[in-house]
């Protein structure tokens, strides 16, 4: 593989992203050979570390990862790697940065590239950006941009920072990590609908009743009370991941696999994304916390939670398109912490036929993206009980390979920010039409709120609250999974 000559410079060397997946990550590239001999990782962070301290950190987060790797090789690996302490804020850090990022573009013939990525707090992101045009820490080779979720509170929050960012950065340089993009089944979205005859037929209104996306947690927030009672479910989940998946199952046809194409397509769909009313909303949304569990509180008196807040742990709503192939197709969606267990899935509900069998169910294809990676379908067929005949549910399930020799996601992403692959980072285009409709809901919630409806609750280890059964729009239609 052709290596990659670049400096990358780390805003948040130290944490916790860092440390379990962009190392490790990292590691897997230069393994691949596609970052070698000419690449340096700058991390900067606040704690006082020096370069030694940060590489035996490198080391140790890359065989915490791979419990197989060999010494001599990890140890080369680490020796790239530098560590600037300062605090984000202060203008002489950026000034420092570019010093040793100059140094090091000469030591490793870097060519003047540079790959910046946000891995902060993100009340930094704008910060960070507007430093990094202030103090000319642009490279004279590439220059692009990685930033991590989320990207904005809401449309008005986001389109600054978008601002802040594309002084420095045109949009296509600029790389907006989704890590459920890199998800092998979430990949595997495109090939499954546009590659089988049989999928692409039926993938109409004529065939296809509803559509499905949930992604259950099965923990409650625990540490992370402080942020996520800022953010809830809505703005955490399904402004970015849902949002992602349900994009992948409802554009058109691209004219090729460029990048160019599949994000031409995803815009033509979300033009027509139906914003939905105050009414709608009512109707077809449920917000929902987690009462107490055996080793929890309710989530009210979690730590660093406001005990009167209204943040949703869970929620469960509709998505529809005016254009496409699933154009007026419901597709609902939920997804919450503390839930029955931890899973990602989708299920695609098709019509049912006029059956000659009275029992025979709906047909489901389902594509389950989590805990393993996995297509199946629920067909109806003949099964022979003792002397009599009945209908029953044949689940056929392709599996892919041993999930551990799946390149986890952030190799995946890390590696097309190498090659300047944009396919599978969501476009500014797509993000603004996301935040329009979560923007919607939660103006709705705060008028709700301010009229002192109170929030739904559920048991934990319950598929959310009770009334996330009743946001269908016809009586045939329930949740699959259950
Ligand atoms: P973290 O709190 O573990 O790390 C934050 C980093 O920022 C640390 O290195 C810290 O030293 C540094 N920092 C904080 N204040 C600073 C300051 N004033 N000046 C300089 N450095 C400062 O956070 P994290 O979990 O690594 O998350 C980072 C980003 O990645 C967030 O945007 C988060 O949403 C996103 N993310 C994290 C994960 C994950 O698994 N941890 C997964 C997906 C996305």
């Amino acid at each position: 593989m052709k290596e990659v000559s670049t400096i990358v410079i780390l805003f948040g060397g130290s944490g916790d992203l860092a440390h379990r997946k962009l190392y490790p990550a990292l590691y897997s590239l230069y393994q691949q050979g596609l970052i070698k001999n000419h690449f340096a990782v700058i991390g900067t962070a606040r704690r006082p570390w020096s370069h030694e301290y940060f590489q035996n950190q490198v080391v140790k987060a890359v065989k915490e990862a791979n419990g197989n790797v060999e010494e001599k090789e990890v140890k080369e690996f680490a020796s790239h790697f530098y560590y600037q302490s300062h605090d984000v804020i202060d203008v002489e850090h950026y000034i420092a940065l570019k010093e040793l990022a100059s140094e090091l573009d000469k030591k490793y013939q870097a060519q003047g590239n540079r790959i910046f990525y946000m891995a902060m707090a993100p009340h930094f992101f704008e910060t960070i950006a507007s430093h990094i045009k202030d103090q000319q820490l642009l490279g004279s080779g590439f220059n692009r941009l990685v930033i991590e979720k989320p990207f904005g509170h809401d449309l008005a929050t986001a389109e600054k920072l978008n601002q802040a960012i594309s002084a420095s950065f045109p949009e296509d340089t600029v790389y907006r990590i989704d890590h459920y993009l890199g998800k092998e089944m979430v990949q595997n979205i495109m090939p499954f609908r546009f590659s089988n005859s049989l999928i692409e037929k039926i993938w109409n209104k004529n065939s296809i009743n509803n559509i499905q996306v949930t992604l259950a947690e099965s923990l409650g927030v625990g540490t992370r009370g402080g942020y996520y009672d800022g953010a809830g479910a809505l703005r955490d989940m399904v402004q970015n991941h849902i949002f992602q998946i349900i994009t992948l199952l409802a554009m058109g046809r691209p004219s090729d696999l460029t990048s160019e194409a599949i994000h031409q397509k995803k815009q033509e769909l979300l033009a027509s994304l139906v914003i939905p009313t105050p009414a709608e909303i009512k109707k077809s949304f449920v917000r929902g916390q987690y009462l107490a569990g055996s080793n929890h509180p309710d989530y009210r008196h979690e730590d660093q939670v406001d005990e009167n807040s209204m943040t949703e742990t869970f929620v469960a709503g509709k998505v529809q398109f005016a254009a496409g192939p699933v154009a007026q197709i419901p597709i609902y969606f939920r997804t919450g912490k503390d839930m029955k267990e931890k899973l990602s899935r989708i299920d695609i509900v098709l019509n049912k036929e006029q059956p000659l069998y009275g029992e025979a169910k709906e047909d489901v294809i389902s594509i389950i993206i989590d805990p393993v990676a996995a297509i199946s379908m629920m067909i109806n067929g003949k099964k022979i009980t003792g002397s009599a005949l009945r209908l029953e549910n044949i689940n056929y399930e392709f599996s892919s390979k041993e999930m551990d020799e799946v390149p986890d996601g952030y190799v995946r992403l890390l590696r097309d920010v190498f090659l300047a692959d944009r396919t599978n980072f969501t476009h500014w285009q797509e993000l603004k039409q996301y935040w329009r409709f979560v923007d919607a809901v939660e103006e709705t919630w705060q008028t709700e709120n301010e009229s002192g409806v109170e929030m739904d609750f559920y048991h934990p280890g319950e598929m959310g609250p009770k009334k996330a059964d009743d946001i269908f729009e016809s009586s045939d239609q329930h949740w699959i999974f259950n």
